[in-house]
């Protein structure tokens, strides 16, 4: 080991060998534990290779090899095209975490992914909260925190602790999730006049109350639905056909706020379709006050993945 720090103490006057950022006013390039060795220096690809070089020096002059499975290497703040130049340089590979996290028979090492693991277990308490699970502490969020709203648009009490409010917001993981998923299916429903209203049911012979679920004033239509209801027309959307073309139009610009207006409206289309379902089979009543903060909220959720819409997300600044 002499040997070796005598090889890499020679770093220290090369001009072109770059030092670890916060070991430069040591001139340290290396630390020896008994038969475990830590090597470092600036990400850079000329200094990696110094560093390397003169490992290499040592391993032909003794015959000690570093064992590639046992060795470990950590590169942190570069660009990922430089990562790579220097995992090649090294003979090194890059693995995913997740296929570290993966259990042995699949080709991983088993390692508990412990932000996996803490995700599951916030969304574990959300869940004893939605069902009203009895335990003390959960009657005690519904009456001070919650007041008999719903989970999904409830607003989050600055008031409650973090770990209340932490465990509330964890809805936003599963209203992403969930909402894109049946808002996709039921916009591209909508988009071509499909969804199955009442007028489209009963001509397959199916006996449905006739009047719209809204208002209870006429008969059920797409078009009643969403241009002339009393009860929608202040949500939406004019004129349908305009709309639409606007839309498709908007949706190949990738641009922030046209992707976020689109985004709006089929969340509109989404909205009066499935209160309309639970109105009729739940018996609910519709709100436009929780209408807007929904989509306001889903906004935001759907932004935080979304670099092209943080700028507009910005100049949009509420939050329900
Ligand atoms: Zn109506």
């Amino acid at each position: 080991m002499e040997y070796l720090g005598r090889e890499l103490n020679q770093l220290s006057v090369n001009d072109n060998f770059n030092f670890h950022p916060r070991c430069r006013k040591l001139n340290s390039v290396h630390i020896c534990f008994a038969d475990d060795l830590l090597m470092y220096c600036r990400a850079d690809l000329i200094s990696v290779k110094f560093l390397n070089e003169a490992f290499i020096i040592f391993s032909k002059a003794l015959g000690l090899q570093a064992n590639l499975e046992k060795s470990s290497l950590y590169i942190t703040g570069v660009a990922d095209h430089t990562k790579e130049e220097l995992l090649k340089e090294l003979g090194y590979a890059a693995v995913s975490w997740e296929t570290i996290c993966k259990p042995h028979a699949t080709g991983g090492l088993n390692i508990m992914d412990l932000c996996l693991w803490n995700r599951t277990a916030i969304l574990k308490q959300l869940r004893n909260i939605a069902r009203s699970k009895e335990c003390l502490w959960i009657p005690w969020v519904h009456t001070y925190f919650i007041r008999r709203q719903r989970i999904e648009i409830v607003q989050i009490p600055k008031s409650a602790s973090w770990v209340v409010r932490k465990i509330l917001a964890a809805r936003n993981w599963i209203l992403q999730g969930q909402v894109s998923h049946d808002l996709k299916f039921i916009v591209w429903l909508a988009i071509h006049k499909r969804l199955a209203t009442v007028d489209k049911l009963v001509k397959f012979g199916i006996q449905i109350p006739r009047e719209c679920a809204y208002c209870g004033l006429t008969d059920e239509t797409f078009s009643h639905l969403y241009f002339d209801c009393q009860i929608t027309k202040d949500l939406v959307i004019q004129d349908w056909e305009t709309k639409v073309r606007w839309v498709c139009l908007m949706a190949k610009k990738k641009l922030g706020l046209a992707e976020i207006e689109c985004s709006v409206f089929g969340m509109l289309v989404y909205i009066i379709w499935r209160e309309l379902n639970r109105i009729r089979f739940q018996h609910g009543k519709v709100k436009d006050e929780n209408v807007l903060r929904e989509i306001v909220m889903h906004m935001h959720i759907k932004g935080q993945t979304r670099a092209t819409w943080q700028c507009a997300l910005q100049q949009l600044h509420v939050y329900p």
